[in-house]
């Protein structure tokens, strides 16, 4: 679901040094967490990659839902989670002793260049792999390019001997040894390859795509992958921006200094759609009580009758004074029509006033989230009504 308008709400903190700076992005995040808690949504705070805003850190908060352009890789013991793009994958255990590897062994594999499956299995990082190399852009090379480089065709490139500057592996290879790679020339492989021994590598670096199979970069712990809507997004510029727009200030000495910035947004109209594509079924929108339209709905059976329309309006005074936000539907309709629309709006708490409910003095009450019915009765209704309510709200966790 996505809104026509995009409202966002900006925020941005001016200090005077990186102390003060983490304090008021800690006290942002902080107050983040709160606010999507109190929305009643079921959300994750990420870890994120700065992007193109840039800066020092940043975390994603994003609404957990099967139809999120983004992927998330949670763990499931601790609090760590982040976006995709940056979650680390931990470098594994340097192994106590390789076994020794035998010489190089050239292998003839005619017309095995199947590097779309070699790149499928991979799935190298190239968020990773531009900050490594501190760059914008990055572009696959192109088969003329390979040819030049490599002396074969694409498919057959490989470490040993390659005629290129700078070679960079994910730090996983260095977990194992004697591997199997491209030859630099056409139809054939190297066996027994020792990337230390046979290879210049510059540098091993987490590069790759974290996966289920990953452990926790924090503590150990199982990933495991969500999708997920970003909501909201908190950065720590540090001084990317001040510096080259010379926003200074004079400290206490009299010293022009820099301030040390961070600047956080809310979307606060996907707020609302990702509410919905996270909370709906196949009567409709299901809204957590803080941010239904109307937390309660009087559903009055027979408005005609003024007996029974008193008795719902009663109970929608007692409601109001409760401070409730109720509407109060007195139409001219059949039954069934008004409790179609109560689910399809998703009023989460919905009161039937009417019928035989009220001549056996109870009122019918329906939790919209579990589907819940409840009787609550007439005599001493506004604190059954209450009881109900708080635990309605328990089950959103509010
Ligand atoms: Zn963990």
């Amino acid at each position: 679901m996505r809104g026509r308008e995009f409202i966002m709400k900006d925020a941005y903190s001016f200090d005077r040094d990186e102390a003060g700076a983490d304090k008021s992005y800690w006290a942002m995040y902080d107050a983040y967490q709160q606010v999507f808690k109190r929305l009643g949504l079921r959300f994750r705070a990420v870890e994120a990659d700065s992007g193109s805003i840039g800066g020092s850190f940043s975390h994603e908060f994003m609404v957990l839902a099967d139809t999120g352009e983004d992927t998330i890789a949670a763990c499931t013991a601790c609090e760590y989670a982040a976006n995709v793009e940056r979650a680390e994958v931990a470098a594994p255990p340097a192994p106590s002793a390789l076994p020794a590897i035998g010489a190089i062994e050239e292998v003839p594999t005619p017309g095995k260049h199947t590097v779309e499956d070699v790149c499928a299995f991979l799935k190298l990082n190239d968020v990773k792999l531009k900050n490594l190399l501190k760059c914008d852009e990055l572009d696959l090379a192109a088969p003329e390019l390979m040819q030049q480089v490599t002396n074969a065709p694409v498919g057959f490139a490989g470490p040993v001997g390659l005629n290129v500057e700078r070679v960079f592996a994910d730090h996983e290879l260095l977990a194992a040894d004697g591997w199997i790679t491209g030859a630099n020339k056409g139809d054939a492989h190297l066996r027994n390859v020792s990337l230390p021994r046979d290879a210049k590598i510059e540098r091993y670096a987490d590069l790759r795509v974290i996966t289920p199979a990953d452990a926790c970069p924090r503590c150990g712990g199982a990933i495991e992958l969500t999708r997920g809507i970003e909501v909201g997004h908190v950065f720590k510029l540090g001084t990317k921006y001040s510096e080259p727009l010379k926003c200074t200030f004079l400290d206490e000495d009299g010293k022009e200094k820099v301030m040390v910035m961070g600047c956080y947004g809310i979307g606060v109209s996907r707020v609302v759609a990702s509410c919905i594509e996270q909370n709906h079924d196949a009567d409709g929108i299901v809204f957590p009580p803080p941010i239904a339209p109307y937390e309660a709905v009087l559903c009055c059976l027979d408005p005609k009758n003024g007996e029974t329309l008193g008795k719902a309006e009663e109970f929608y005074t007692e409601l109001k004074a409760q401070g409730v936000d109720v509407i109060l539907d007195d139409r001219d309709e059949r039954p069934g029509v008004k409790f179609k629309d109560a689910d399809l709006v998703g009023m989460p708490l919905q009161l039937v006033v009417g019928g035989k409910g009220l001549a056996r003095g109870i009122v019918e009450a329906k939790d919209r989230r579990t589907g819940e019915k409840t009787e609550l009765p007439v005599d001493g209704f506004a604190e059954a009504f209450r009881a109900w309510r708080a635990a309605v709200r328990a089950g959103w966790g509010l």
